[in-house]
């Protein structure tokens, strides 16, 4: 076989255990900060203090105002309290909107950054910054934004309500099925990306019975690792598209839209790339879209974008912005191709 790649491996640590959060002091301290701003959204702000009352006096403050997309003039109200506080440091507590403020505020300081998250999302592991002004969503990736400590600890996420474990297990499963067609993967990428998909798929059911089980928790967490970590490696094509398109313009929730998008832009790229995609059809059963629309299906996910409060309408102007500045993609993508797929995400229908 003839190989040919690029591979950097991320300059991250990667702290993983339960109970491990206990241990963001000592990196406070590795990092040779002192003064650590918690951030959280509104929602886990009883975490963040008490996480802020267990670093004690290197502690600056709090700041439990996080809320989805980074909007920037939520960070300019953070960088206010990273003035006051005298912050040295940021320790985000959170899913993907927590960690976004902590990468925004990196990137305006470019101050080190430990994050602990406690959803599936993987922004954690990638340098990768959306923010959003006047209702427009830009991306910027710079070396500034990457996270220089992620503690993966279960203990934080017994409490992710079921649903949102679904949904954000399904949006980081997303990442690794693109990761495994990607122009620019590696043999590393693909590893981790077969690797994250079975975490999920033994882990996922499990929670769903037991949420409170640490090792099952553990294992989703394992998989949120290995899926962010494609993201962060390699590019994204079709789906992400698309699932950016519908949430920048139509304002859908992010986990739900990649949830309910993953089985059919799986199956449209499969046409094209079968070999590339025979392990997701290996781990999930029979077809790529078949076998990942019965497991969503089988895990109690959202399956329709009507669901979302997406009108019949909303379709023709997806179809349209999805396919305006097209990402690359492993299948061409063509205007007709992409609204009869819409179509069939809106009707929830089981992709062939
Ligand atoms: P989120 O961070 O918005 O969390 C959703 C809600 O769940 C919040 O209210 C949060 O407080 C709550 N929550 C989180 N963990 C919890 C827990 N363990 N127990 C109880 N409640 C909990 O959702 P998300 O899906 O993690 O993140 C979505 C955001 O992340 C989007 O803005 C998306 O664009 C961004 N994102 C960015 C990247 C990147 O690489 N830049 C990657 C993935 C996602």
């Amino acid at each position: 076989m003839s190989r040919d790649f690029t591979y950097g491996g991320s300059p991250a640590h990667i702290v993983f255990g339960q109970g491990k959060s206990a241990t963001a002091a000592d990196w406070v301290n590795k990092l040779g900060c002192s003064r650590a701003l918690v951030l959280s959204t509104p929602q886990q702000k009883g975490d963040a203090e008490a996480l802020a009352a267990k670093l004690g006096p290197l502690a600056a403050g709090v700041f439990a105002g996080a809320v989805m997309h980074t909007p920037v003039d939520v960070t300019e109200t953070a960088m206010k309290v990273v003035a006051e506080t005298r912050a040295d440091c940021v320790v985000a507590l959170g899913g993907g909107s927590t960690t976004g403020l902590g990468k925004a505020i990196a990137y305006r300081t470019d101050m080190p950054q430990i994050v602990i998250p406690t959803t599936y999302a993987g922004s954690e592991v990638t340098a990768i910054l959306g923010q959003t002004e006047g209702g427009r969503k830009t991306t910027v990736r710079h070396e500034s934004i990457l996270p220089e400590v992620v503690i993966y600890d279960p203990a934080l996420t017994l409490g992710l309500p079921v649903g949102m474990s679904v949904t954000s297990g399904l949006n980081a499963m997303a990442h690794a099925v693109e990761g495994l067609y990607a122009q620019d993967r590696n043999p590393i990428s693909t590893l981790m990306a077969v690797e994250g998909l079975r975490a999920f798929k033994t882990s996922l059911p499990g929670i769903i019975a037991t949420p409170a089980a640490p090792d099952l928790r553990g294992d989703a967490l394992y998989g949120a690792w290995l899926c962010g970590t494609v993201l962060g490696t390699v590019g994204m094509a079709l789906h992400h598209k698309i699932c950016h398109t519908l949430g920048g313009t139509f304002d859908t929730p992010h986990a739900d839209t990649h949830a309910i998008m993953l089985a059919h832009t799986a199956a449209y790229n499969a046409v094209s790339v079968s070999d590339l995609l025979a392990p997701v059809a290996g781990i999930f059963g029979g077809s790529v879209g078949g076998g990942l629309w019965d497991f969503a299906r089988e895990i109690g996910a959202p399956l329709g974008l009507r669901d979302l409060g997406l009108t019949e309408a909303d379709l023709d102007r997806a179809a349209e912005i999805a396919t305006e500045n097209p990402y690359w993609n492993p299948r061409p993508i063509d205007r007709k191709s992409i609204r009869a797929l819409l179509q069939d995400a809106w009707e929830g229908r089981r992709p062939e």
